[in-house]
């Protein structure tokens, strides 16, 4: 039987139209017309302000922390439950991250943990994950953050087009960022997108993004920068995608539903949803309540079948990398890594797939 992936990429059908007008115009660079209308589609889409196209979400998280400042010395609070990816940069910046754990409610950045961090050791940022498409508690953890001076910035990798209310997310916290790696809801092989409230901040973020290069004839370096400008290209691969989000999110709601109706009657709770908010379900997540199966069985049967999947998140105040970090912990990541898997999301499945899918799990269940 043919694999199912977990979150395979899905083209639209309008990407090469993109990718031929760039070859036409040979703008094969870290420029062009396809890097500018896939910011302006996203900027369209998400209603965010600016928004700069870069190499990867990782560099973009990395923009959004230079840009304010962020370097040695500093703290940054962030989601233990999250995707290294999320965190990196912090260390990149030569600056110390905090880990806090999440809530039940929302599996993401629970706000009570994030005050007793903001209150004990005033960190100068906090990025907080929107995790597997589903909001977190981002009014509460906003306000926070207002309030102990903290800048908030949202990690909306998996979260493109996932609302609290009518706002996306990604545009809620003065910086956001998106990601477009090979399995995320739409896809440009690699790439990521910065979003801000301010103008000035994708200003800045351009020129650190394109070497640091001074307005000058010749080359002048008053600061160090990076090599992280979008290609012309995987931009035009962006485009075409943009055009399909809206069915992507979709689709990824329907299958969602389609576990739950398949497979609500046994031992599982699925990943949950605020009220007010509407995620986008990027990956179907669940935890298996009944202790004699462990998730690596189920993982194990469904790979027995070509089925892939995959446990959750490992958090990050559990990784090796970062034993000696600061934390604030309440036990509700280290349950949910220990009891949960991802089933496959991708919007190419069809509903056979779904159900061999189901078919398969529920054995392990029998
Ligand atoms: C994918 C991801 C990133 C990193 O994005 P890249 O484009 O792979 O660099 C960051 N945070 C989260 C939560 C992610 O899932």
């Amino acid at each position: 039987m043919d694999r199912i992936f977990l979150s395979p990429p899905h083209m639209g059908g309008g990407e090469m139209a993109f990718i031929e007008e760039a070859f036409r115009n040979n703008f094969i660079a870290p420029l062009g017309a396809n890097v500018t209308g896939f910011e302006d589609a996203i900027r369209m889409y998400t209603g965010a302000n600016a928004a700069l196209g870069v190499v990867s979400g990782t560099a973009a998280i990395h923009l959004a922390l230079r840009v304010l400042g962020v370097g040695a010395g500093d703290r940054v609070a962030t989601s233990s439950f999250t995707f290294i990816g999320s965190v990196t940069p912090i260390v990149f910046q030569g600056a110390e991250p905090i880990f806090i754990d999440s809530d039940r409610e929302s599996w993401n950045l629970s706000p009570e943990l994030l005050e007793t961090c903001l209150k004990r050791d005033r960190p100068k940022a906090v990025i907080v994950t929107h995790l597997y498409g589903q909001l977190a508690n981002i009014d509460a953890i906003a306000a926070l953050c207002d309030h102990y001076g903290a800048t908030l910035i949202e990690d909306a990798a998996e979260s493109l087009g996932a609302l609290s209310g009518k706002r996306q997310s990604g545009t809620i916290a003065p910086l956001g960022i998106y990601s477009f790696n090979g399995n995320k809801i739409i896809t440009t092989s690699g790439g990521g997108m910065l979003v801000a409230h301010d103008p000035a901040a994708i200003k800045q973020a351009f020129f650190l993004a394109t070497q640091a290069r001074e307005n000058t004839p010749y080359y002048e370096h008053k600061t160090i920068g990076y090599n992280y400008r979008m290609s012309n290209i995987v931009a035009g691969i962006g485009r075409g995608q943009m055009q399909v989000l809206a069915d992507r999110i979709r689709r990824r709601r329907e299958i969602f539903e389609y576990y739950k109706q398949a497979l609500g009657d046994l031992p599982i709770n699925f990943m949950p949803e605020l009220s007010g908010t509407t995620g986008s379900r990027w990956l179907t997540t669940l935890t298996i309540e009944d202790r004699r199966i462990a998730p690596e069985t189920v993982r194990l049967a469904l790979e027995n079948e070509n089925i892939e999947s995959r446990a959750l998140w490992k958090p990050m105040h559990l990784q090796p990398v970062f034993v000696k970090a600061k934390s604030v912990i309440g036990g509700v990541s280290e349950a949910l890594f220990e009891r949960g898997v991802c089933l496959p999301s991708g919007t190419a499945m069809t509903d056979n797939d779904l159900a061999r899918i189901c078919a398969a799990f529920r054995k392990v269940f029998a």
